[in-house]
């Protein structure tokens, strides 16, 4: 492995200020899924260990929410710096164990450091209110204070960046965390909870727990001192998790899964909408809950951004993403193979035709070639499933409101996407969509001071900016007599 600094690799988990093993010493391997190699283990957790990490968080909690604001963001921003300084091997390591290329694996420890940053000084705004009471004698403050214990459960496709977004508002206002990384994707976690150890967080504060996602994930909903659930993942396992956080009442975030419509009007720059759909659609080889997995294109300008789309896509290299020229990578496995796979297999059985791709990619295992459909139905499975893979539909549409009607139709309401250049109709449709993210004119609207969250089963609660921050605290009031 290219790495300078070796320390960052780390196949143990970090638990109240100590690297652990799990109790009885087993562990789960991690395959690169470009060669398909193994590229170690990390250890194998589960009940057990969790129970005491909580209890250490826990713990830890009584010193870290007396701290002040500004002492926080010191230790946050000493955890930004060392994450920037080891850019370069956080997306070595990145690359090995997630597969995407080398340059987004280093812009996004950039996006993830950007959380740390922009959290360390927004905690100190953490404001309340005074609130004019209705008699005399009285006054009313607000006081925000931290909501206690964090566990943070993250998916694969972002291995840094859905951690520092979770953890960098949880840890600013005053939280400890507890983080279950995907098992695909461990060692960026275990190396961003290294810097964090560097740069002086107290133990207990950060703790890092590898291994049986059910077994961890059930002790941190069903146990009481954790006080709220952070997670990133399947709308399947959300589901799960707000169920198992009833019974002790937990505040629950989820950003769940997305089917995002992207549409380009007639009056839109084409060029501009056919970059914003190779962002959007086959960045980390469209493994992204915000990629656009339904395109709709007017039928004044079907034809002519097909064309340029396609030109586009023959563009990309798709390889090992530690080569510098490659610009996608693997899929993270075979079952994510097999879904691309019976997604396009169905689409053109039910009538759409193939721009380009459409088969595995000739270098074997995990790879795929990125794809466009076109004339796609709307009975196909990948107009209503999210496919999580290289392959764009193309759909033909003739009117605002069909579009509109079309794009909201779906469970899912996280990103969408439209170009237009009509200042009317980029207020309509904005306000049309029901989706918690709506990017005009741009493929890539994500960033930390924007609330990112979805809407209907695409989740709970928003993440990055203020909204974040709020999502970690609690409100209380306090009411004074006798004034
Ligand atoms: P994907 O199918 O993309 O891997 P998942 O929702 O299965 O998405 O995974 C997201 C995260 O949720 C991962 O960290 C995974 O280990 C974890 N996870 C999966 N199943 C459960 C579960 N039953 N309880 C808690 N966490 C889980």
């Amino acid at each position: 492995m290219n790495i300078s600094n070796k320390s960052l690799f780390k196949n143990k988990c970090f638990v109240n200020g100590e690297w652990i093993n799990s109790a009885n010493n087993s562990s789960i391997d991690v395959i690169n899924p470009a060669t398909l190699k193994s590229i170690g283990k990390v250890p194998d957790c589960g009940t057990k260990e969790t129970h005491e990490a909580i209890k250490k968080a826990y713990e830890s909690w009584k010193n870290w929410k007396e701290k002040t604001a500004l002492e926080r963001s010191i230790l946050l921003k000493k955890w930004n710096d060392l994450i920037l300084a080891n850019q370069e091997d956080l997306a070595q390591i990145m690359t090995i164990e997630q597969g995407k290329p080398i340059s987004e694996s280093r812009a996004e420890i950039v996006y993830g450091a950007s959380f740390v940053e922009w959290f360390a000084e927004e905690c100190k705004r953490v404001y309340g209110d005074i609130i004019p009471d209705r008699f005399k004698d009285k006054r009313t403050v607000v006081i925000k204070q931290p909501i206690g214990v964090v566990g943070a459960i993250t998916p694969w496709n972002f291995p840094s960046s859905m951690i520092t977004r979770k953890c960098a508002p949880a840890l600013a206002v005053g939280c400890p965390v507890i983080i279950k990384p995907a098992p695909q994707t461990p060692f960026s976690a275990l190396a961003l909870a290294s810097l964090a150890e560097k740069a002086g967080f107290p133990k207990g504060v950060i703790n890092i727990l590898t291994g049986d996602a059910e077994k961890i994930g059930k002790e941190l909903c069903s146990n009481s001192l954790v006080r709220k659930i952070s997670f990133t993942g399947s709308t399947e396992v959300g589901k799960i998790l707000l169920k198992q956080s009833a019974p002790t009442v937990k505040k629950v975030s989820l950003e769940l899964g997305g089917h995002a419509p992207f549409i380009a009007f007639e009056d839109c720059d084409i060029d501009e909408a056919v970059t914003g759909a190779i962002q959007s659609k086959f960045r980390n080889t469209g493994q992204t809950c915000v990629c656009a997995n339904r395109i709709f294109i007017h039928e004044k300008i079907y034809e002519i951004f097909i064309k340029k789309f396609t030109e586009e896509v023959s563009k990309i290299k798709v390889g090992n993403g530690l080569e510098e020229n490659v610009t996608a990578g693997p899929l993270i496995d075979n079952l994510a193979v097999e879904k691309v796979k019976d997604h396009i297999q169905d689409a053109i059985k039910k009538g759409s035709k193939i721009a380009i791709g459409g088969k595995p990619h000739d270098l074997g295992g995990n790879f795929y070639e990125p794809t466009i459909l076109y004339d796609v139905s709307i009975k196909a499975k990948i107009t209503n499933e999210e496919t999580f893979g290289p392959v764009a539909p193309i759909y033909k549409f003739s009117s605002e409101k069909e579009v509109i009607e079309m794009a909201n139709n779906s469970e899912y309401g996280l990103a969408s996407y439209f170009f237009s250049r009509d200042i009317g109709r980029i207020w309509r449709v904005s306000e049309a969509l029901e989706y918690g993210i709506v990017g005009v004119n741009t493929g890539l609207p994500s960033k930390a001071e924007i609330p990112f969250g979805g809407m209907k089963q695409s989740g709970l609660g928003r993440e990055g900016s203020k909204y974040g921050l709020e999502d970690f605290l609690e409100i209380k009031y306090i009411n004074m007599a006798g004034i």
